[in-house]
Parts: structure tokens; C-alpha cells; sequence
């Protein structure tokens, strides 16, 4: 679990989760497998429209919980149930406490439930001085190891069966077999007795159905059946948000649940509760049940505009299963209780800002967990949301205010980064264009790539001078720069202008107070910079005047697309201007491809072979996958390698927080890529081309780096 109580001491915790080689082949093995699974599974269903459905479903439900949970309440003591609410985790931990002091319990066993891991029911009960036994495989192995889930399905996914075997060792005082079937007979063996003399059993449930008072049990190893219908007493935990109206909607989540989870159609057990079963031990042979709806800040969370929406989720943990970082650290490192995406942002409401403050700033911001929810939560702008939040509760860091003073006036901002390429002249190599070396408390921990100088000349200044000359225009375009390709690498945005040119009668505009897209004030949770720039951007480039505004920077992109409606909902005046602007986005790929429709007659073909590393922000951020690609086949060989749309751990200002991961997401990027066997790789965003040429640089390796425009521009005929 996450002890770290400063950002270096996290940073060191996480260099130590990285030595974890068993842990991190375990977590690529299963992530790589996973994204097959899940496809399978899904295969002929029309998955966004799925998770639209739950989306509305679950909100429509959020919008009524008091009501649901009066209904579930009606229904289920009609049948003999107790219904509880318990208004926080202390409530919960004593009434269950009670339950089982009023009904002389001292054995309980336990299925998996991470309600139960949030209120750290278990602690609580055995300082009653209760005996629980977790049932579920993977629970009962973290419980002997005294230590929290790091995954909210598979709980012990970080340990192997040898660690396995010697626990079970320790457990059955005989040693043991490493083979898995073997030690899961061995789990099978001695829960078996657990069930035997157990007098509660404790559940949680996914799904709680207020018009029959039904609770909805999902589990692959039956041990919830037997917790459920063994003891004579049965309790379930649930939190509110899973109450929902009838059976219909339970089946719906049903449909994503499993599928999103692990890649399977269907569970091996899905169990339905009407009301107590029959028990021979009590006096009216009927089982003591007790269903306690937990509060915990939930029904404070459904009036949240901004974040109701993370009580939609079903538990799933597929957004774990795809996030870069978490296939890196484990979910130890990377949640509390709960664990990835979801959990960055859930450990804030239910465990509290001291134990989110770390983990909120360790998102680079790749999207992967947005993409395969199953709620359709925008989980990396909650997470963002979250830092900014924390930062406006405890105060902006001196670093953070200059950043957000400095990006707020335009000229200031922009005079210093012309004026910072002087300061870089003692550390330069202008020949190769790499800082040589930087004091060392510059390169801390940025020795792994090798860091671009400023250009000469930025880009906006060599406007006036290459500037297409249209007589008659047909179609007007504005190009943003972005601050990467503005004072880095004008050359990418130089060639984009000859590729855009040869669109017969395209007028292209550079326009001069453009400034910076705000995505990395975003970043680091100085939101109020990112709203300002975001105003001065739309003054800067007036949608009205332009039929497209193109794009080199898919970050840029993606953030203009997603986060201006958002940051700007408050600015009424700016509504329908803001709508013309996002529509008028447009990346450089997908301009070729889809406007300019470049002919291939244009290009002379290269025959290289060239790969393509699908930059986050273009893949999922803007959903382009094939503009790109054909282009770089318009004139070069295409060369698919492995994980090309996995992050290359850029993220601007998150590679300088998180230099660790940063560093070990772009070693496993070039590993893909050399696999590759190609001279050249491609990419989109000027971001990824700093971050993997940096890489190739600094390893010595041979492969060229390259924007598709500049791909593109090198090959076109006079
Ligand atoms: S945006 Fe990417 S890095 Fe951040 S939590 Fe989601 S998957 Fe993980
Ligand atoms: S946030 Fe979405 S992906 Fe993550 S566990 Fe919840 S439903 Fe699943």
C-alpha cells in the first residue's frame, strides 16, 4: 500500500515497485492478453451504444437513490430482510459489529467485496474480536499476506505461485506443490472448513434491484454461493450507487461486466437473492438477513455535477488493465484502496485528499482508461480535476503559479522561451541540436533521453518568409503551431506548409497571438491558466474566419476538442463560438487524408520501412488511426510494430515529474520499435518525436524519428 508521504518519497517507492520484474511481466502478459480477450468477447456488439446505455441508465438511477433505496427497503423486509443505511464507514463496521454480537457469531467468512475494503471492514471485526476468512482464492492469499487487493478483480495478480506456495506452506505447516491446481485444491481444502463452522457470511453485491428487493452476486468461483447460503446468517454490504430499478438494468450492466473485466461472455456464477433462503438452525428456519446500503459521501457525490459521474462505475477494473502506469508500478502503487484510473479519483471522495494527492499526479494522460470503461467515465479529466481541486484546497505551488502567471500574458510567455535559447547556448550542441549537458539540477533523472535546444528561429517568426501566396482562395486554414513545433521544431510545421500547399487555392494563416493550447497548465492543476489561455486562443484563431484550423500537436488537438467546452461552459457568451472551434479542429493526418485527399501522384515512394508510434492523444483523444498510416504508405513502406498505440510516456510536464515511469514507458517503446527491424519511425505529435528521438539519441541507436508531415513534405515532386 502507498506509505509515501511527499512526492519523493513516492517517486522512490515507485523506482522500487519497478525492480518487481515478476510483477511487471505478470501485468504486460495479462495487459497484452486482456486487449484480445475484451475484443473477443465483444465481438458483434455495438459497444459504444452499450456503454451509452449504462452511462444513462446508471445517472438515471444516481438521480433517484434516495427513492431506490426506500423501494429496495420495502420490498426486501416484506420478506424478512433488514435493511440498513449506514451514513459512513464507521456506522457500517459497527452495525455489521452488532449483527453479529446479537446473533452470537464468531466465525465469519467473507466473499470478495470492495465495498468492504473501502470501510477496512475486516480490521474493524477482528478488533472485535471476530475470526473472518476472505473465501475468493485471491482475497484469502492478500489476507494471509496481511496486505490490501492490487487489482479490483484479480486481487493477488502481483505475486506468483511460488510466493503462493510458500504462504500456503506456512498455512498447512506441509510443504508444497508450485503447481497451480495443486495449490488451489490446497485453498479449496482449508476454506472448506472455514464455510463448515462459519455463522455469518458477509457479501457485498453488484447489482442491488429496488423493484424486487433482489441482490445480484457476480463471481467465478462459487465461494459467494457458499457464503451466501452456508452460515445462518448472511449480511451484504453494498454502496448505494448499486441500487437500480429493475432486473433489465442489472442485465445490461451484466452484459458489460464480465466482458470488460476479464474478456469473458459470462461468470461462472451469477447469483440472484430474493429475500432470507431456508436454515435449519434458526428458530423460524428461515436465515438472518441483513442488506447494509453504504453512504460513505455517495449521496454528497450524486449532487456533484462535475462528479457524480464515477459513481457509475461497475467494478469492472478494466481501466487497470489498460493504463500504462499501472503495468508498470501494480495497483500498491497505484490506488489505495481502490485501484487504477477509477481509483486515482475515488480515493479522494472515500479516503481522503491526503491519500490522493500523490497518486492524482501520476496520470500521463494517455486516455487508455476512457476508452474501455464501461460507464463512459472521462476518467482523465476527473483525475485532472482532482489535482486541481487538491491544489485550490491547499494552495498552488510557487512552481505551478509562476507557470500559470508567466502562460497568461501571451508576450511575456513567449518572450522567454526566445529568450531562454541564449540561456541554452553554454549547454548546446547546436550541430546535432541536443543540450549537451545541463546542471545537474536541470537533468535529474532526465539522463534517459537527450533534450531537443530551441530553435534558432521559431517558427512564427519565419512566417512572414515562407508564407504560400494564394490569389484566388478557395479554402481558408489556420495553422496552430503549438508551443513544441512553434519553438522546437518549426521545421514540422514548415513542412506541413509545403505538404497543405499543394491543395489547389488553400490560404493558410499563421495567426500571431495564438498562444499556447493550456494543456499543460491542465496538467499540473492550474486550471484557471488553462480557462484564460483557452479564451485567448479563440480570440487568436476566430472560427469564423477559417474552414479549418489545422494541427500538427495531437495533444493540442485533443485538449481544443475535449477540455475547451468544458473549461469554458461558465463563458455563455462563448458557447457557439466554442462549438465552431472544436468542429474546425482538425489534425495534420487527417487533413491530408480527409480534406486535401493528397494524391499519391505527388510523392516520389521512399521503399523505407517505416513504423508508426500512434501518439495518445491522436488514437483515442481524436479517434484517428488510419489517416495517418496511409499516409505515411502514400510514400514509404508501412511497417506495423507491437504496441503502437501504447504510450510512449511523453505526457509534457508528467516526464519531468515522473521521470521513472516516464523512462520506463519509453525503453519498452523502443524495444517495440526495434523488434520492428525499420529505419524510420513516424509519429503525429511533436511531443512523442522529443520524447523517442531523445530515446533513440541517447541509446545510440540508428532508427530516425520523424513527423508524418515532415515524411510526407521530403517526398514530395517539384
Ligand atoms: S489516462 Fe492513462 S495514465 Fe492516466 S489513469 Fe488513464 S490509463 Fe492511466
Ligand atoms: S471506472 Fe470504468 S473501467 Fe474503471 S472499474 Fe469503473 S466501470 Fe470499469
Amino acid at each position: 500500500m502507498l506509505t509515501a508521504g511527499n512526492l519523493k518519497e513516492y517517486l522512490n517507492e515507485i523506482e522500487e515497485a519497478l525492480k518487481n520484474d515478476f510483477q511487471r511481466r505478470t501485468l504486460d502478459t495479462f495487459a497484452v492478453a486482456y486487449r484480445t480477450g475484451r475484443a473477443n468477447a465483444f465481438a458483434g456488439m455495438d459497444v459504444p451504444s452499450l456503454v451509452q446505455e449504462i452511462a444513462r441508465a446508471k445517472d438515471a438511477s444516481l438521480s433517484r437513490l434516495d427513492e431506490l433505496y426506500r423501494e429496495f427497503k420495502k420490498r426486501a423486509e416484506a420478506m424478512g430482510v433488514k435493511v440498513h443505511l449506514a451514513k459512513d464507514s464507521m456506522e457500517a463496521n459497527e452495525l455489521i459489529a452488532d449483527i453479529a454480537r446479537e446473533n452470537s457469531c464468531r466465525n465469519i467468512v467473507k466473499a470478495k467485496s470492495m465495498t468492504a475494503e473501502e470501510i477496512h471492514l475486516n480490521t474493524h471485526l477482528e478488533k472485535q474480536g471476530l475470526r473472518v476468512v476472505e473465501t475468493d482464492l485471491g482475497e484469502w492469499i492478500i489476507q494471509l499476506r496481511k496486505e490490501p487487493p492490487s487489482h479490483m478483480v484479480l486481487p493477488a495478480i502481483h505475486l506468483s505461485r511460488y510466493q503462493v506456495a510458500d504462504l500456503f506452506e506456512g498455512v498447512t505447516s506441509k510443504k508444497q506443490d508450485t503447481d497451480v491446481h495443486k495449490l488451489v485444491k490446497v485453498a479449496r481444502r482449508e476454506l472448506r472448513k472455514e464455510f463448515v463452522q462459519a455463522d455469518m457470511g458477509i457479501t457485498g453485491a453488484n447489482f442491488a434491484i429496488a423493484g424486487t428487493g433482489t441482490l445480484g452476486m457476480v463471481t467465478n468461483e462459487g465461494n459467494g454461493r457458499l457464503v451466501t447460503t452456508l452460515p445462518r446468517v448472511h449480511v451484504a454490504l453494498v454502496g448505494l450507487e448499486k441500487l437500480t430499478p429493475r432486473l433489465k438494468d442489472a442485465l445490461r450492466l451484466l452484459k458489460a461486466l464480465p466482458r470488460n473485466a476479464t474478456g469473458q461472455q459470462i461468470t461462472s456464477y451469477v447469483s440472484w437473492i430474493t429475500g432470507p433462503s431456508e436454515c435449519l438452525s434458526t428458530p423460524d428456519k428461515k436465515k438472518i438477513m441483513h442488506v447494509i446500503f453504504l453512504d460513505n459521501g455517495r449521496r454528497k457525490l450524486v449532487r456533484d455535477r462535475n462528479f457524480s459521474q464515477v459513481l457509475r462505475c461497475i467494478r469492472c477494473g478494466a481501466c487497470a488493465n489498460v493504463c500504462p502506469v499501472y503495468r508498470l508500478v501494480g495497483g500498491h502503487k497505484y490506488g489505495y484502496v481502490y485501484i487504477g484510473a477509477i481509483g486515482l479519483v475515488m480515493t479522494y471522495f472515500f479516503h481522503g485528499r491526503d491519500k490522493a494527492r500523490l497518486l492524482v499526479q501520476n496520470c500521463v494522460n494517455c486516455g487508455a482508461c476512457r476508452e474501455v470503461c464501461a460507464a463512459g467515465i472521462d476518467l482523465p479529466r476527473l483525475i485532472k480535476d482532482i489535482h486541481a481541486r487538491i491544489l485550490d484546497e491547499e494552495g498552488h505551488p510557487p512552481r505551478s503559479k509562476l507557470l500559470g502567471m508567466v502562460m497568461k500574458n501571451r508576450s511575456l510567455f513567449h518572450t522567454l522561451l526566445k529568450n531562454m535559447r541564449f540561456a541554452q547556448l553554454p549547454f548546446a550542441d547546436r550541430q546535432a541540436r541536443y543540450i549537451r549537458h545541463l546542471p545537474a539540477v536541470f537533468m535529474k533523472g532526465q539522463d534517459f533521453r537527450k533534450l531537443p535546444v530551441l530553435a534558432s528561429r521559431p517558427f512564427r517568426d519565419q512566417w512572414e518568409d515562407i508564407k504560400p501566396r494564394v490569389v484566388k482562395p478557395r479554402t481558408k486554414v489556420a495553422l496552430f503551431s503549438g508551443c513544441a513545433v512553434d519553438f522546437i521544431y518549426p521545421e514540422q510545421m514548415a513542412a506541413a506548409v509545403r505538404v497543405i500547399s499543394k491543395g489547389r487555392g488553400t490560404a493558410l494563416e499563421h495567426p500571431r497571438s495564438q498562444t499556447c493550447c493550456g494543456l499543460p497548465a491542465l496538467m499540473m492543476g492550474e486550471k484557471e491558466t488553462a480557462r484564460e489561455v483557452a479564451r485567448q486562443n479563440l480570440k487568436a484563431m476566430d472560427p469564423e474566419e477559417f474552414d479549418h484550423i489545422v494541427t500538427l500537436c495531437a495533444s493540442c488537438a485533443s485538449h481544443f476538442k475535449h477540455s475547451y467546452p468544458k473549461l469554458l461552459e461558465k463563458d455563455r457568451d462563448l458557447e457557439q463560438k466554442v462549438r465552431t472551434f472544436t468542429g474546425r479542429i482538425i489534425d495534420f493526418s487527417s487533413y491530408v487524408q480527409d480534406v486535401m485527399r493528397l494524391s499519391p501522384m505527388l510523392l516520389e515512394h521512399s521503399g523505407a520501412k517505416v513504423g508508426y508510434h500512434s501518439p495518445c492523444h491522436l488514437c483515442r483523444g481524436l479517434e484517428v488511426r488510419q489517416a495517418p498510416r496511409r499516409n505515411i504508405s502514400l510514400a514509404h513502406e508501412y511497417v506495423p510494430t507491437d504496441e503502437e498505440e501504447v504510450c510512449c510516456g511523453f505526457g509534457g510536464s508528467y516526464s519531468l515529474s515522473f521521470p521513472v515511469v516516464s523512462r520506463t514507458l519509453l525503453a519498452k517503446k523502443m524495444a517495440s520499435l526495434q523488434a520492428g527491424r525499420i529505419s524510420t519511425v513516424a509519429t503525429d505529435c511533436p511531443g512523442c518525436v522529443l520524447q523517442i528521438r531523445g530515446g533513440m539519441a541517447q541509446a545510440g541507436r540508428d532508427i530516425k524519428v520523424r513527423h508524418v508531415a515532415e515524411l510526407l513534405a521530403e517526398q514530395l515532386k517539384d
